[in-house]
C-alpha cells in the first residue's frame, strides 16, 4: 500500500537542472519542470555539452564538415528555444556552458560514448560546478547517468565531487530514453542505491491524468526532432505510465525535508 505525504510549496526556490545535452532536461523532467514553474519556483536549466555535430535526424549531409559544428549547434539551440516556449509565460531559464560533447572533446565515435570512463582531467569537472555555483541555486537536480553516456557520467561526477552544503537539496533524475531500455529498467533502483546519501524516490506531484501527461511528454520530446525518431519519442512519453503519469526523481535528505516535496512515496 502507498501513503502519500503532502506538503505545500510556500517557499519559492531556485532550482538548477543539470542537462548534459540540450534535450536531457526536457526528455527526463519536462513535466516536473512545468510543476515547479507553476508552483512559483524558478527553474534554471544548465546545458553543459552544447557544442556538437550530432544531429542524426536532421539533413546535414550536404553541409561541409567545416560548417557542421556551427550549423548543428545552432539548430539544437533553436530546438531548445522551441521547448522553452512550451511553458508559456513562466519559462525555464537556459544557461549554456558551450563545452564540446564527447565525440568532439574526447575524439571518439558516437557509438563509443556509452562505453567510456570519465577522463579525470576533463575540464568539465571544474567548469560545471563553477557554473552552478555562479547561478546561486537553492536546489540541484542532476542526471542519474543511466545508460552510462560519458557526458552524463561526467556531469554527475562533477556535482557529486563538489563539497555541497549538507542542507542543499539535491535530486537525481532518470535519464530518458536510456531509462526506458529493458536493461536499465531492471536496474533503476540499484543504480540509485549506488549513489551516496540514502536517496529516496520521489514524485513532484501527487496525481495527474496519465494520458494527458503522456501526450505532453511526447510534444516536449519532439521539440528535439534532430535527435530522436518518432519511436523514441513514444518510448520517452510512455515511460511515465509506470509512475502513473509522472517522472520519478531520487532526492537526498535535504530535498526530502524541503518545501520542494509535494509528495513522497512511503513503502
Ligand atoms: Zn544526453
Amino acid at each position: 500500500m502507498r501513503i502519500w505525504i503532502v506538503y505545500s510549496a510556500e517557499l519559492k526556490v531556485k532550482i538548477a537542472v543539470l542537462s548534459p545535452h540540450r534535450d536531457d532536461a526536457a526528455f527526463s523532467l519536462g513535466l516536473s519542470i512545468g510543476v515547479w514553474l507553476e508552483a512559483g519556483h524558478e527553474v534554471e536549466v544548465v546545458n553543459c555539452f552544447t557544442r556538437t555535430t550530432y544531429a542524426p535526424h536532421a539533413d546535414f549531409e550536404s553541409i561541409h564538415s567545416n560548417d557542421r559544428l556551427t550549423r548543428v549547434t545552432a539548430l539544437r539551440h533553436r530546438e531548445d528555444l522551441t521547448w522553452q516556449k512550451m511553458y508559456g509565460g513562466r519559462k525555464p531559464g537556459l544557461h549554456d556552458l558551450n563545452l564540446k560533447d564527447a565525440p568532439l572533446r574526447l575524439h571518439v565515435r558516437t557509438d563509443q560514448v556509452c562505453a567510456l570512463p570519465i577522463d579525470p582531467n576533463d575540464k568539465a569537472l571544474v567548469k560545471v560546478p563553477k557554473a552552478v555555483a555562479a547561478l546561486g541555486a537553492d536546489a540541484l537536480v542532476i542526471p542519474l547517468a543511466l545508460g552510462s553516456h560519458v557526458d552524463h557520467l561526467t556531469v554527475r561526477a562533477a556535482i557529486l565531487a563538489t563539497d555541497l552544503p549538507s542542507d542543499m537539496p539535491m535530486a537525481l533524475y532518470e535519464d530518458l530514453p536510456y531509462a526506458a531500455r529493458p536493461e536499465a529498467t531492471q536496474s533503476l533502483e540499484r543504480e540509485a542505491s549506488l549513489i551516496e546519501g540514502n536517496l529516496r524516490s520521489l514524485f513532484v506531484t501527487t496525481s495527474v491524468q496519465v494520458e494527458a501527461a503522456e501526450q505532453r511528454k511526447r510534444r516536449l520530446a519532439l521539440c528535439y526532432d534532430s535527435q530522436i525518431a518518432d519511436d523514441v519519442a513514444t518510448q520517452i512519453a510512455t515511460f511515465c505510465h509506470r509512475y502513473e503519469g509522472r517522472e520519478r526523481i531520487w532526492g537526498n535528505a535535504a530535498w526530502c525535508a524541503s518545501e520542494l516535496v509535494v509528495g513522497h512515496e512511503v513503502p
